[in-house]
């Protein structure tokens, strides 16, 4: 057939539309139309090349159908994190609690007193909101909240240090997923960064040997995701505050993840929560909120009134501002650490955290009993989660996963299966086998992981 004979097989516009148009749902019709006219100009392309050498319309029209389906939903979309892995930055850092939710709902999507004085009818702040509860919860003298953790140590270097020298140890030069880097945000911030000691051990005498004129700040950054074991020496922070403060600097503390309960009691000792930097003397303590706080994407900011009144007078302040979603989330979330105890049941991050290994055991037996009604090979097998997030890098979490065996399918075509799924499931593959790992897993799941199996059961047994 000659090139001209091969277009000739394509199907018209008008006619397509027709068929796909019955079947298409509640699109708009410039959407199918565009994607119609996609689909037929790389259709277009294999007949001109030859790799096809005429139109075959029911592939023609599986492709449109294909694309359809893809647009029909949203992009970013619910996703069921069987990893094992807490806080998943591919997967949203922290999930967020039922009372967030609700306040989403209740609050965040309506009108909202978020710069309006109710009682007095004039124009308020939306940093108001959370202050007071941040000064409760972390006993500083004040607070300010910004759009992420990068974007804080941005505002206090910009706010404090501009122009001048800030003083770190070596061994806290970290970069952290995202290519957050503490010698780039320095850089951008405009001001210098001196290096000190070494990277396994640095003393107090180095700081105060590198103290000069210049000298704006003395910086500590929490290393959050890796750890120096070994010959090591740190200085810690009550004495790096005692240091700065001899000599009129302020002290700030990049703590990266801001734990607010004290974890020892449910076995992770040694990580200092944020009201234990502030009572050692950090002036300027900065953290997440979609960490070990368990709360939306957010930078926090806690440390004497002075400082942070620079801050708010910062006209980068505006440009990192934290929006009325975010505000309403971390609101709610901060609320819930009014009472520790229920904050570690409350919180799904706490929770997950804190959860008695036997009852991920549990909830795994459950689940393995549930998919073995739907004729799957699965078995209850140890396993080992840990936080993420660059958080608690030496952590392991004892934990329990149901591991799929099909006699059908390569633990791969399986993972592929299950994150398609329409409610996506994220497994592992460990020791060549396909887990899922129930730590991270909240029982309310169990039914779409149970129907996704069922499915592509019933599929294999179609294709075969
Ligand atoms: C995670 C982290 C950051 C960046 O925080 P984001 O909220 O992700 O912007 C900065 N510093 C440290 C030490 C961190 O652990």
């Amino acid at each position: 057939m000659t090139k001209q004979q091969r277009l000739r097989t394509l199907p018209k516009m008008d006619d397509l539309l027709q068929v796909i148009e019955n079947q298409a749902g509640d699109l708009p019709r410039s959407l199918i139309k565009s994607v119609i006219q996609d689909e037929l100009a790389c259709y277009r392309q294999r007949l001109l090349t030859g790799a096809a050498d005429r139109c075959d319309q029911e592939e023609l029209l599986a492709g449109i159908r294909l694309e359809l389906g893809r647009q029909s939903q949203p992009h970013l979309r619910g996703v069921i994190n069987a990893t094992g892995v807490i806080l998943h930055t591919n997967l949203g850092r922290a999930r967020l609690s039922d009372e967030c939710q609700a306040m989403l709902v209740g609050v965040g999507c309506k009108y909202s007193n978020l710069e309006y004085d109710l009682a007095d009818g004039s124009r308020g702040s939306r940093y108001q909101h959370v202050e007071d509860l941040l000064i409760r919860l972390t006993g500083a003298e004040a607070a300010l909240v910004v759009n992420n953790n990068a974007a804080a140590v941005y505002l206090v270097l910009d706010s404090i240090t501009k122009g001048r020298e800030v003083v770190v140890s070596r061994g806290e030069l970290v970069e952290i997923g995202g290519s957050f880097r503490v010698p780039n945000i320095m850089a951008a911030s405009g001001c210098k960064l001196v290096e000190v000691g070494t990277t396994n051990k640095t003393h107090p005498a180095d700081y105060e040997a590198a103290i000069s004129e210049q000298t704006g700040a003395l910086l500590k950054v929490h290393t959050s995701n890796y750890k120096i074991i070994g010959f090591t020496a740190e200085v810690e922070m009550r004495e790096l505050a005692q240091i700065a403060r001899k000599h009129q600097l302020p002290s700030i503390y990049d703590l990266g993840s801001g734990l607010m309960v004290d974890l020892t009691s449910y076995g992770i000792p040694g990580e200092t929560t944020v009201a234990q930097c502030v009572s050692q003397g950090a002036d300027l303590v900065c953290f997440s909120g979609d960490k070990l706080l368990g709360g939306p994407q957010a930078g926090i900011i806690v440390g004497k009134s002075a400082y942070i009144t620079a801050m708010k007078k910062n006209h980068l302040l505006r440009a990192l501002r934290i929006d009325k979603l975010t505000l309403t989330a971390l609101e709610a979330t901060l609320r819930q650490y009014l009472d520790p105890a229920k904050a570690v049941q409350s919180i799904p991050t706490l929770r997950m955290i804190a959860e008695p290994a036997a009852a991920v055991r549990e909830k795994a037996e459950r689940l393995a009993d549930l998919l073995a009604r739907t004729g799957c090979n699965c078995s209850v097998v140890k396993s080992a989660a840990c936080v993420g997030g660059g958080s608690l890098p030496a952590v392991e979490l004892e934990s329990y996963a149901v591991a799929i065996h099909l006699e059908e399918l390569s633990p791969n075509r399986l993972e592929s299966k299950l994150r398609e799924h329409c409610v996506p499931i994220i497994a592992r593959i460990t020791d060549d086998c396909l887990q899922l790992d129930l730590r991270t897993v909240e029982p309310e799941e169990f039914a779409d992981i149970v129907l996704c199996v069922k499915q592509i059961i019933s599929d294999l047994r179609i294709e075969l």
